[in-house]
């Protein structure tokens, strides 16, 4: 801090220099999540998986932040997102593992990046192995049910075959055997059973035919949590790196984690209005009695979902409503009859936070939008300046 700043600034102004509008990242809150679910999983290792930016908090800051706390894989969904953590200067090993025939796998073996594979990929992963003269690491996916990548049961065998035919002819390694789990959010559905079975059916079956695998992994974050059966020798933890809950009926606090993203903005302008001031495009609210309105820089645009109801926003210590339509770039409330306008003058809103002071969570948004927490922050776009703190920011 510089001492001699000015000090014109109105007494309502956020103390720290943030941009009006800004995601801030609590890269401490990272650190603690990857700790609690190094606990949670040991002896497992953890893979932080910093796909979609990296849930929007930003893949590159999450991953250095998450291997500083001694994640030891990093998982991303598209070879282009592990292609751009290498080019920061990230060496640790990263899976990639959602492809096309137009995927660059050659880039990917040049870049030392694992591939998931679910059978079709195998030639190409080949002919790029050729290509760059270096064997290719995949990790090959079973498909136990949830339907999505990764190779049928019945074509199980036949898949690993061919591995282990081109990987006697030192063109790749199958270093890992993993799948994917479509209900450990819901611990009481039958259903992850049947997958695990699966799961050690067709490890068991690639180990017999000569694979001699690092690795073999299928828990993501839900499972992290309910099923240690499933932690195996890696987890792969996504949502609860970022300090969010899987479950329903857990909150981040049950869970030990710490949210790390914070979406907040200076309010753009508040302002006294009468009662029955209608308020955003369409005039679907209307203020009770005479009062204040608050005007929030925070829209569509910016990834607040249009389609969510009344979501919360904490200003000066209080929670209100979002007041009419969500639009592109601004969002209303209504401040009440007993705010004060001048006061409230370039006061700080947040939309979510850490949830520690009693504020809103993404759960909280999640909740008056229908959806999940993941996608709150995901959705969190471009346009909004991420802003980084804690050790390593
Ligand atoms: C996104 C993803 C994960 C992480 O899931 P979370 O529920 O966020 O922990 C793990 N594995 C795969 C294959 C994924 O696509």
């Amino acid at each position: 801090m510089v001492t001699s700043e000015p000090t014109t600034a109105p007494s309502a102004m956020p103390s720290t220099r943030l941009p009006e509008r800004a995601a801030v990242i609590d890269l401490d809150a990272i650190r603690h999540n990857v700790a609690v679910i190094r606990k949670v999983a040991e002896p497992a290792r953890v893979m932080a998986v910093v796909k979609a930016d990296g849930y929007g908090h930003g893949a590159v800051p999450v991953a250095r932040a998450a291997l500083a706390a001694g994640a030891s894989w990093l998982g991303v969904a598209h070879i282009s997102e592990a292609l751009a953590l290498r080019a920061a200067g990230i060496d640790a090993p990263i899976l990639a593992w959602l492809h096309t025939p137009d995927s660059n796998f050659s880039a990917a073996v040049a870049a030392g990046i694992d591939l998931g594979c679910s059978g079709w990929e195998l030639e190409a992963i080949v002919a790029a192995a050729r290509e760059q003269e270096r064997p290719a690491r995949v990790h090959l996916k079973i498909d136990t049910g949830l339907g999505r990548n990764g190779v049928t049961a019945d074509r199980w065998e036949a898949v690993v075959g061919e591995a282990v035919d081109y990987q006697d002819e030192g063109l790749l390694r199958v270093a890992g055997v993993f799948s994917h789990l479509a209900v450990a959010d819901e611990p009481e559905r039958p259903e992850t059973d049947a997958q695990l079975d699966a799961f050690r059916e067709a490890v068991a079956l690639a180990e017999d035919a000569g694979c001699d695998l690092d690795v073999r992994h299928i828990a993501n974050s839900p499972a992290i949590f309910s099923r240690p059966d499933a932690h195996f020798d890696l987890v792969r933890a996504g949502i609860s790196i970022y300090g969010l809950s899987p479950f329903a009926d857990q909150t981040s606090a049950d869970l030990r984690l710490r949210p790390a993203m914070t979406l907040r903005a200076t309010l753009s302008q508040a302002k006294r209005v009468p009662a029955e001031q209608g308020v955003s495009y369409g005039l679907t609210y209307r203020t009770a009695s005479a009062g204040a309105l608050g005007l929030v820089p925070l829209g569509y645009a910016d990834g607040v979902p249009r389609t969510s109801d009344r979501g919360p926003v904490r200003i000066a210590g209080r929670t209100y409503p979002v007041a009419g339509r969500v639009a592109m770039d601004q969002i209303v409330v209504d401040l009440g009859a007993s705010a004060d306008p001048a006061e409230l003058a370039g006061a700080e809103a947040v939309l979510f936070g850490s949830g520690a002071d009693g504020g809103p969570t993404a759960d909280d948004w999640a909740r008056a939008t229908g959806t999940i927490n993941y996608e709150i922050v995901t959705r969190i776009s471009q346009r909004v300046p991420r802003v980084y703190v804690g050790e390593g920011a």
